[in-house]
């Protein structure tokens, strides 16, 4: 009997967990087409989330969207984009990457998740995969402009200067953008690439380039000369050199003694005294110009006038390093060692205020030698002269 009852007892239990299966079952397939159904209503409420900036709010309801239904390819893409917002890049990298692998994308959405996934490369500065994704993308229809906006900039990142041009020109085509300055920017870095290589054919073939773009861009001018003298094309560089001078006469500085050693090397003088005039007729204060004339003089074997014009520029600008250390020099020879050790003294005492330096205009990078491109920012035509601060003049003996 007692073995009866243990048997009832058994069946009794499995016929009880067999119910409990059933209703758990049951309750659970409920539950699923429930939240089936909830899906769509949170996945548009997730959509207007992001349109009003509630980018958490959209972020829980989309994982939401996402456990119910894992073929809403857009909801992980925007999961994803919004771990990028949030800086979690590893994360949104992998979202991303895992959707490209799906065999089943509709049209247009391979487009979408490599843009997403470039995106994300760029963020994280991940120049390389950028570039990659970007030339995959650049084949997808409707992302033609974008694209190209990006790869050019992720080419400029990687200094690829000529890749960056080719974006660059691509896109400012496809936007119907006339101005083609910034693309000249390229080039010219292009051509200084091949000149650092001494390719200097191809540097001028880039500088020219540069300047077809942007007829403005004095530097290519000085570039062209630079090229041209290194291949002992004088007279070509003397060309250039003006060019520059003519476009950018502020910056003179940069030209007067390379065509000052020029016109010296063919005998020509007086043309050099010709540019210095030119200079002073529209500014007759130009510290640059006045240094070149004495500097002429001085060369001519006129030492006592050169003195006289150095001291006088010196008169009205204290603090030009260049017309003291030439007064200290030309002192000493004329054996006035009192005189020169006192100038010498005075730049020593004052060489930090004195020292010319160029700064960039954007980060306040600074060097002795002027740059077109900002080593630090990475900014272009940002260098400034640094006027140096007035040292006031050296005591009198
Ligand atoms: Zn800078």
């Amino acid at each position: 009997m007692e073995i009866d009852l243990s048997i009832w007892h058994l069946i009794v239990l499995g016929l009880l967990a067999l119910g409990v299966a059933y209703l758990l079952i049951w309750y659970w397939k409920k539950l699923g087409k429930r939240r089936e159904m909830l899906a769509p209503t949170l996945y548009l409420d997730a959509l207007k989330n992001l349109l009003s900036g509630e980018e958490s709010l959209a972020y829980q309801k989309l994982k939401m969207v996402v456990a119910s239904d894992s073929g809403n390819v857009d909801a992980y893409l925007r999961l994803g984009d919004i771990l990028r917002h949030r800086n979690q890049l590893e994360r949104a990298i992998q979202i991303h990457r895992d959707l490209l692998l799906r065999p089943d994308l509709a049209e247009g959405e391979k487009g979408l998740i490599l843009k997403s996934l470039a995106a994300d490369y760029l963020h994280a500065g991940d120049w390389d995969r950028a570039i990659k994704t970007l030339e995959e993308l650049s084949g997808q229809i409707g992302h033609d402009a974008w694209s190209a906006e990006k790869l050019s900039l992720a080419n400029e990142k990687k200094k690829n200067w000529e890749e960056a041009a080719r974006a660059c020109a691509k896109f400012l085509k496809l936007k119907g953008e006339k101005d083609t300055s910034y693309l000249a920017k390229f080039h010219l870095l292009a051509g200084r690439d091949w000149a650092d290589k001494k390719e200097y054919h191809k540097a001028r073939l880039e500088y020219k380039e540069a300047l077809g773009l942007d007829e403005k861009l004095d530097i290519a001018h000085l570039c062209i000369g630079d090229s041209y003298q290194t291949e002992r094309r004088t007279e070509d560089a003397i060309e250039f050199w003006k060019k520059f001078l003519a476009v950018s006469p502020q910056l003179g500085f940069l030209v007067y003694p390379k065509l000052e050693r020029a016109y010296f090397e063919l005998g020509k003088f007086g043309e050099i005294t010709e540019v210095y005039s030119e200079v002073l007729q529209k500014d007759p204060k130009n510290s640059y110009a006045l240094l070149g004339l004495a500097r002429i003089l001085e060369k001519r074997g006129r030492a006592g006038q050169a003195l006289e014009q150095y001291s006088s520029i010196l008169e009205n600008d204290p603090g030009f390093a260049p017309a003291r250390q030439a007064v200290a020099r030309l002192l000493l020879e004329q054996k006035r060692p009192s005189e020169a050790l006192r100038e010498t003294e005075f730049l020593l005492e004052n060489l930090a205020v004195l020292q010319e330096r160029f700064a960039c205009s954007r980060c306040g990078w600074t060097s002795a030698d002027y740059f077109f491109l900002c080593a630090t920012c990475g900014a272009f035509r940002t260098a400034r002269l640094e006027v140096p601060s007035k040292a006031g003049t050296p005591p009198p003996d």
